[in-house]
């Protein structure tokens, strides 16, 4: 049976969500089509309502419809502690973790194997922020991948040229993991961020 082409278009475009395999989609088409006419219309507007309104703000990179951004105007958060993130998700979990300083954005992941990305990486709000002298310490809350690790490694050595402490995640076992099944990578991080037991 062929769909009708209306459904199969909604169901395409569904498909581009991530996460969102064909039967996904396709059980998210069927919802969104039972919807009385003014809800489904709530979703559309929401969607080109955000889309209009939100940028990336130009301090730190994050989400706002603001500029600057409610963080980065926020005269109680500390100034000298700086985190620099991949994207706009990871703020609003460093922000769910209690963290209350400033933040820069890459805006993107980056991938090593795309010499573009590199050639494209901004890090003039990084910089910005460096020279403004304000900065103590840069936290790297970067993805512990190969490329989180690159990038980290980069941006450490340009805020070390400004004198500024640079720490990051400590990266390891997941709480109520199990050592013998966690991957080398993790294993080691974990080793290299070993603490001791404060009694
Ligand atoms: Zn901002």
């Amino acid at each position: 049976m062929r769909l009708p082409k209306p459904l199969e278009h909604l169901i395409e475009q569904l498909q581009k969500l991530p996460g969102i395999g064909p039967k996904n989609a396709q059980r998210l088409g069927l919802f969104l089509l039972r919807l009385p006419q003014g809800e489904a219309e709530a979703i559309a507007e929401a969607i080109l309502e955000a889309k209009k309104r939100i940028f990336p703000c130009p301090q730190c990179g994050n989400l706002t419809d603001t500029s600057p951004c409610s963080i980065c105007t926020d005269e109680t958060r500390r100034q000298d502690l700086l985190c620099v993130t991949e994207d706009a998700s990871d703020v609003l979990a460093m922000e769910r973790a209690g963290y209350r300083g400033q933040y820069v954005v890459l805006e993107k992941a980056l991938n090593l194997m795309d010499i573009q990305d590199w050639a494209n990486m901004d890090l003039s709000r990084l910089k910005s922020r460096l020279k403004s002298g304000k900065v103590q310490e840069v936290i790297l809350a970067l993805n512990p991948d190969i490329d989180g690790e690159v990038i980290s490694r980069m941006i450490a050595a340009q805020a070390m040229q400004f004198g500024v402490r640079v720490t990051r995640l400590a990266h390891g076992l997941p709480v109520g993991g199990d050592i013998q099944f966690a991957d080398e990578i993790t294993l080691r991080q974990a080793l290299e961020g070993r603490k001791e037991i404060l009694t």
